[in-house]
């Protein structure tokens, strides 16, 4: 099995954060695992070493940098678990890498394609994570079950679809003070007033936007953080395929 780099003083410079010796031993058990789930599923293309760190592990991470940073997300307080939701988690990014560097979150992964949330199953107990649970289904209805809406701290969503819709799926998940992180590649300023036209109307607002390159082959990224400040209305996250077919 390839090795995947270290990095350590990437990881430092960049995140401010670095894997203790236990959590570089699960991001390379969790390389591993989806190479070998690759030969019988397609869950991704990216399989090089140096790829598969800057693509899967430290773009995952650099979405939840400032959590990492701040030490909020749990840290010597056992206490606090703040509860992460991944949208359309596929393989499992950013999810699982969150999983491993924030041990005292709690990460549901959502996606609606069994037989990628059967995959993670089978998977987690060689990554010995504790703190995900699994759910398949449609955002759209997971959004409106009692027990999902209004429940989760921080949402993350990566290539699943445009910005608004990616807040329409987001925003019902969050408890009020809740925090939405959309991975984009490319963001220009013309997109900010559809965003913001869809985020006012589901209770958020975009807090910031960062723009970053990633530390190998220096390609763009952005990532676009709304926090929900007031309860999204009920008539959403609209009924399966609406928020693609007509968004906000
Ligand atoms: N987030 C992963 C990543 O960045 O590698 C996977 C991205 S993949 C391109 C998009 C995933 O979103 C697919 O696994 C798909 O099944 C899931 N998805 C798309 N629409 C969804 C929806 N409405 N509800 C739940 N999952 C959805």
């Amino acid at each position: 099995m390839p090795l995947l780099p270290e990095m350590t003083d990437v990881w430092q410079q960049t995140l401010n954060w670095r894997p203790s010796v236990q959590q570089q031993a699960q991001l390379q058990r969790l390389y591993e695992l989806i190479l070998e789930g690759n030969q019988k599923l397609n869950l991704t293309r990216i399989t090089d070493p140096q790829e598969f760190w800057e693509k899967h592990l430290w773009d995952s991470l650099r979405g939840v940098a400032p959590l990492l940073r701040d030490g909020v997300m749990g840290g010597d307080r056992e206490e606090f678990s703040p509860a992460f939701i991944d949208i359309g988690t596929g393989a499992g990014f950013p999810g699982i890498p969150v999983a491993i560097a924030l041990p005292n979150c709690s990460i549901t992964l959502l996606d609606s394609t069994r037989k990628k949330i059967a995959f993670i199953e089978k998977i987690l107990p060689f990554l010995e994570l504790t703190n995900v649970k699994l759910l398949t289904g449609r955002v759209e209805e997971i959004g409106q079950q009692p027990h999902h809406r209004e429940n989760y701290d921080v949402a993350t969503i990566r290539a699943v679809a445009t910005a608004s819709v990616c807040a329409e799926y987001a925003l019902p998940l969050l408890k009020q003070d809740g925090l939405a992180i959309i991975y984009r590649g490319n963001w220009t300023g013309d997109e900010n007033k559809a965003l913001e036209n869809a985020v006012k109307q589901l209770g958020g607002v975009i807090e910031s936007i960062e723009k970053f390159t990633t530390p190998l082959s220096h390609s763009i990224r952005h990532c676009l953080y709304l926090r929900k400040v007031a309860a999204t209305p009920a008539k959403f996250p609209r009924p399966v395929g609406v928020p693609t077919q007509k968004p906000l």
